[in-house]
């Protein structure tokens, strides 16, 4: 019972799995490597801050962890299945129900109310208006503002309109929150009240990948990696000690 092939067998399956990964873009007649040779795992429930300097290919790795963009080679796997094996039907599906995005610019539609912003990725996929509703009320209430149902974005505050982008974000049964510097807007505590909402997220089970600048909101995160020219950091400590990763 305790040997470790029984270990190995009963890790859960990450929830995003990078093998091998390079993407290189050209760029004009530049060949640029945004993304060298990553290889990285996230599982259920964990919430990943990456850090590093501009250009250094952190929103490549969220736009190919939620099939945006395709890898040039290597492997993506979301919940282990390998991104490149689906068609653009089933990407397209896995994208809406699996995968949720938070970006700096909220994209949150004026003209309807917070709960029909969050309403509308499940009437998109096709559910109706019942289900959606029903959904996107549970997701205001995991985001702490079940209150704001009938409120339009510009009747709330940043943090507000951030809290509704998260539950947009993550309605219905997507598992995987892909966070694009959702901080930038905000001042400090208001920025903090999200964090402490998305490691609430994750405590509940969603992993979570945030892009930020921020050392103190990196802070929130269980495990902080870093970028540097399309290259994984290894941690300084580690790589002081000589340790092996
Ligand atoms: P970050 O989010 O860390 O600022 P990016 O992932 O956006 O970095 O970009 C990483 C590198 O890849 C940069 O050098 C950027 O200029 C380049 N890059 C990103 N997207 C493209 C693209 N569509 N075409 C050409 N180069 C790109
Ligand atoms: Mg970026």
């Amino acid at each position: 019972m305790t040997s470790t092939t029984t270990a190995a067998t009963t890790l859960p399956t990450p929830m995003c799995e990078f093998r091998g990964v390079d993407r290189r873009y050209l760029d004009g007649d530049r060949l640029v490597h945004a993304l060298s040779g990553l290889s990285l795992s996230i599982a259920p429930g964990e919430f990943v801050a990456v850090m590093g300097p501009s250009g250094s290919g952190k929103s490549t790795l969220l736009n190919l962890a939620g099939g945006l963009d395709e890898p040039t080679s290597g492997q993506v796997l979301v919940d282990g299945t390998d991104l490149a094996a689906l068609d653009p039907t089933e990407l397209a599906a896995l994208r809406r129900r699996r995968v949720g995005y938070v970006f700096q610019r909220l994209n949150l539609i004026p003209a309807l109310t917070a709960i029909e912003n969050v309403m509308l990725p499940l009437e998109l996929d096709g559910q109706s208006v019942r289900t959606a509703r029903s959904a996107a009320r549970t997701a205001l209430g995991d985001a702490g503002i079940a209150e704001l149902a009938d409120r339009y974005p510009d009747d709330l505050s940043g943090g507000q309109q951030q809290r509704v982008a998260i539950a947009r974000a993550l309605v219905g049964e997507r598992r995987l929150l892909l966070a694009d510097e959702p901080t930038g807007a905000l001042d400090t505590v208001t920025g903090e009240s999200v964090l402490e909402l998305l490691a609430a997220r994750a405590a509940a089970g969603v992993s979570v990948v945030l892009v930020t600048h921020e050392p103190r909101f990196a802070s929130f995160a269980d495990r902080v990696i870093t970028l540097r020219d399309g290259l994984l950091v290894q941690p300084s400590g580690a790589a002081r000690l000589g340790v092996a990763q």
